[in-house]
């Protein structure tokens, strides 16, 4: 199976429909060895230049296409997407790390965006209305344009079709960016697009040096719409970048999310659902558990019975039969958890479970659970891997003040069977999200988003179509 997902690698970018490759390369690694698993065209403002010009040219037909006609590509690209599940996902775990059951699991996550977007092009429903004027008001729900989409590595496929489900639901053509870190997969699901029917000026990919076609692609004027998956800092750079062309924008950015357990919670079913939650993409996901916060006279058992589920998470690389935990993205990603770390222990908190680099070694981490030391950096700083930070809180109302010091908001959640409080602390909660006994919320029919540093927009839902259409609005004098 590992085999079908290295067939799939395709060392080009796409733009118009056909293969590009450039002077310069940029290697690509399967973190869980460091071997150079491929390469991508290191491409620049040439090339994204022709990719903007083909996205506007192909634009007046894809808008104006019957949309039952682009359900029916997108359901088509779906079809195909199901058919090579398998290989999908053993290139995504190749790539990204993540073991080969979650990589599956993810490719039919990000085909539900698809399905659902397939959908909601034959609901691109206006209204109409009388107006004071004596007039008649009829409005049309357009495509805003020729729109960047900039993508992460920890999602390599939901990431992209969370936005390209939408934009052609609505009619926008793309100039799709993924990160270089995993390409490959984004490069695979192109061509199933091309396949299904997309047309090549309605769909470009283009690879190479993030700043420069960042670059490229903001300061374009036929560009009418970004949107961004990636970190807070890259995120407020593009919004300036995108100023002088005031595009519509959507930022999908950091988080820093609170988990927290009352004493009245189910707490074998918190515990299950924290590690569930957290160690998804073996913690790297914008969504995990940043920091748990467990009510004073359950904190030490809700510990003990997340450290002992924790310590039985099997880590190793993708393929390998019963892994849970992958190794990290990138070797600099465990510098960060091992800092993390150590501002635990060095502030009085203890190490329940783990703590040390994994005899693996290379870029995998020891899932981790830590009880006390001090909590205010994990408002702050996502660790982005496996470590599980636990701090004792007092009431409900220093609950809601921990989970809303911080800068982020994007995820959250909270255990508690007391329905009122679920209620009070859920609407509460400074965030885009929040999932009430539950530690997984991601599907394509829940709008996600964030709010604060989390950025802006929603994807996914019924609303995830509004971040790709302009209101037309048609005043009628009719007599
Ligand atoms: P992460 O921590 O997930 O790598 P980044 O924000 O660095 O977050 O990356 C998310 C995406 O944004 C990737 O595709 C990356 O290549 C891209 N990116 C990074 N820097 C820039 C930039 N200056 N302009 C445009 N895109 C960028």
């Amino acid at each position: 199976s590992r085999d079908a997902g290295l067939k799939l690698i395709r060392e080009h970018a796409l733009i118009d429909g056909k293969p590009v490759t450039g002077a310069a390369w940029i290697d690509v690694d399967d973190p869980a060895t460091g071997e150079v698993m491929g390469r991508i065209p290191d491409l620049g403002a040439a090339e994204t230049e022709r990719a903007v010009a083909a996205a506007t040219r192909e634009f007046p037909a894809w808008s104006r296409e019957d949309p039952h006609r682009r359900a029916a590509i997108l359901r088509d690209w779906a079809r195909l997407i199901d058919e090579n599940t398998e290989a999908l996902g053993a290139l995504m775990a190749i790539e990204n790390g993540k073991p080969f059951e979650e990589a599956k699991g993810e490719v039919a996550y990000a085909n539900g965006f698809i399905k659902w977007f397939a959908g909601e092009a034959e609901r691109l429903i206006g209204d109409t209305q009388d107006s004071p004027l004596g007039h008649t008001l009829v409005t049309f729900r357009q495509a805003i344009g020729p729109c960047a989409l900039i993508t992460p590595w920890n999602f390599p496929a939901a990431m992209l079709t969370r936005k390209l489900g939408p934009a052609f639901a609505a009619g926008c053509t793309a100039v799709v960016k993924p990160a270089s870190q995993t390409p490959f997969t984004a490069i695979a699901l192109v061509e199933l697009a091309y396949r299904a029917g997309v047309p090549g000026g309605a769909l470009n990919l283009v690879t190479g040096d993030a700043a420069t076609i960042g670059g490229v692609l903001t300061a374009s004027p036929d560009i009418r719409k970004l949107s961004f998956t990636g970190s807070t800092p890259v995120g407020r750079k593009l919004m300036e970048q995108s100023a002088p062309t005031l595009k519509r924008l959507s930022m999908e950015l950091g988080g820093a999310a609170p988990l927290i357990v009352f004493a009245d919670a189910d707490l074998d079913h918190a515990a299950e659902e924290t590690v569930k939650g957290k160690f998804r993409n073996s913690g790297q996901t914008c969504v995990c558990p940043n920091r748990v916060y467990v009510e004073t006279p359950v904190a030490e058992a809700f510990a003990a019975r997340l450290a002992d589920r924790v310590a039985a998470l099997k880590v190793g690389p993708a393929f390998e039969t019963g892994v849970k935990v992958g190794p990290l993205i990138e070797p600099k990603a465990l510098d960060k958890v091992r800092r993390h770390l150590d501002h635990v222990r060095s502030t009085g908190g203890r190490v329940l479970t783990g703590g040390e680099d994994h005899p693996l070694g290379g870029r995998f981490f020891q899932p981790t659970v830590t009880l006390g030391g001090e909590e205010s950096l994990f408002r702050e700083e996502e660790t982005f891997g496996p470590l599980i930070p636990v701090f004792p809180f007092a009431d409900e109302a220093e609950a809601i003040r921990l989970a809303n010091g911080s800068e982020f908001g994007l995820a959250s959640y909270l255990f508690t069977r007391d329905l009122d409080r679920a209620f009070r602390v859920g609407r509460a909660i400074e965030a885009g999200m929040c999932g009430v006994n539950t530690g997984l919320m991601s599907t394509a029919v829940a709008p996600f988003g964030g709010v604060k540093s989390s950025g802006y927009g929603r994807e996914g839902s019924t609303h995830g179509i509004d971040e790709y259409v302009d209101i037309k609005t048609l005043t009628l004098a009719l007599r």
